[in-house]
């Protein structure tokens, strides 16, 4: 952020304002971690701020401080309407595009707000008066403790805080491990743990809360597993019936997709799963080095994310994408090698 932007938004938040903070679709730990922090932030700034998840989320998010609080937009269409249209500031949180939103696309993109985006992905659309945009950062919360640093705040970080921004470093990192985890994040990791993130019982409660559904459910998509040596990628498929045979919950099949990229030599790595309601197939891709899964989405899949980690869908069927899929990895033999 620029330090005119900087100023912007402090004279914007110098007064009580009524704040909606928003999440994209299908959102995950940082998501999450990212508005609920903020959301702490502003109430303790004495704004009226409402978090509104486009949709929900899994279960192994929903222990963080405050996550009861949030409201979902495919439950509570009217109410959260209502909560939009009289919001005057909104911030968008972990996504760059408000096609990512979902359906509540029409409804925000209509209000007369003023928006604040803050988020790490790459190509930022124009909707925001206020851009805090940077492909660098580990994760959006890591952006949320810079913004609140930028307000000149640091010190009236909770614990509660903490907590939501150290949960969403740590799922968005691989806990850590990903090239974009910088020496900066491991100090505001640190800070995160003065301040009152308890590092033991927040991976606890995200990572060692497996169903035994869930982890067949995981056998089956490792059974799945298959190796296209000459791209040096695998994918994995995962269908309705296998979904319903393991009793699929929501985020049951995260982390899946890194079982393949585990593989010795391999640098592109997909996961395919059938959607239960509707007839698409959803996939997570995933890269290690120089292999743009954000461009393959793109040009692709009518999707997108970062670098080494993105998604797409496909609307055919899932033999179908899986063809398409090998046929277009034809044009990547080179860069693949
Ligand atoms: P995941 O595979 O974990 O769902 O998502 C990996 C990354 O890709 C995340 O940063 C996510 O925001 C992004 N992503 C996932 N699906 C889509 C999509 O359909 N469109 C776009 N633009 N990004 C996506
Ligand atoms: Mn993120």
């Amino acid at each position: 952020m620029t330090e005119a932007e900087i100023q912007g938004v402090k004279s914007l938040l110098k007064t009580p304002q009524n704040i909606a903070i928003i999440p994209h679709k299908n959102p995950d730990g940082d998501a999450i971690g990212s508005t609920l922090a903020l959301w702490h932030y502003l109430k303790k700034g004495q704004h009226n701020a409402v978090i509104i998840a486009p949709n929900d989320y899994p279960n192994f998010l929903k222990w963080m401080p405050g996550e009861s609080e949030i409201v979902k937009f495919d439950y509570e269409k009217d109410r959260a309407k209502t909560l939009l249209n009289a919001a005057n500031v909104i911030f968008t949180l972990d996504f760059n595009d408000l096609s990512r939103i979902g359906e509540m696309e029409t409804v925000v993109a209509a209000t007369e707000a003023t928006f604040v985006m803050i988020d790490h992905h790459q190509q930022p659309s124009d909707y925001a008066q206020y851009i805090y945009s940077d492909t660098n950062m580990s994760s959006t919360c890591e952006m949320v403790y810079n913004f609140i640093s930028f307000l000149g705040d640091e010190d009236s970080i909770t614990a509660e805080m903490a907590t939501c921004m150290y949960t969403g470093i740590m799922t968005d990192t691989g806990s850590f491990r990903f090239k974009a985890t910088t020496s900066t994040t491991h100090r505001i990791i640190a800070n995160l743990m003065d301040k009152g993130a308890e590092n033991a019982s927040i991976h606890n409660a995200i990572y060692d809360t497996n169903s035994l559904s869930r982890i067949q459910l995981l056998g089956c998509a490792l059974k799945n597993l298959v190796v296209l040596e000459e791209y040096n990628t695998v994918y994995i498929t995962i269908s309705k019936e296998e979904l319903i045979r393991y009793d699929f919950k929501k985020g049951d099949t995260e982390g899946f997709v890194n079982y393949g990229l585990s593989l010795k030599g391999i640098k592109f790595a997909a996961i395919f799963i059938e959607n239960l309601q509707e007839p698409y197939v959803k996939m997570s891709l995933r890269s290690k080095g120089d292999f743009s899964v954000n461009e393959f989405a793109r040009a692709h899949f009518n999707g997108g994310g970062h670098t080494n980690a993105a998604g797409g869908r496909s609307d055919l069927s899932m033999e179908a994408t899986v063809k398409r899929f090998a046929k277009i990895l034809t044009g990547y033999k080179d860069e693949l090698k």
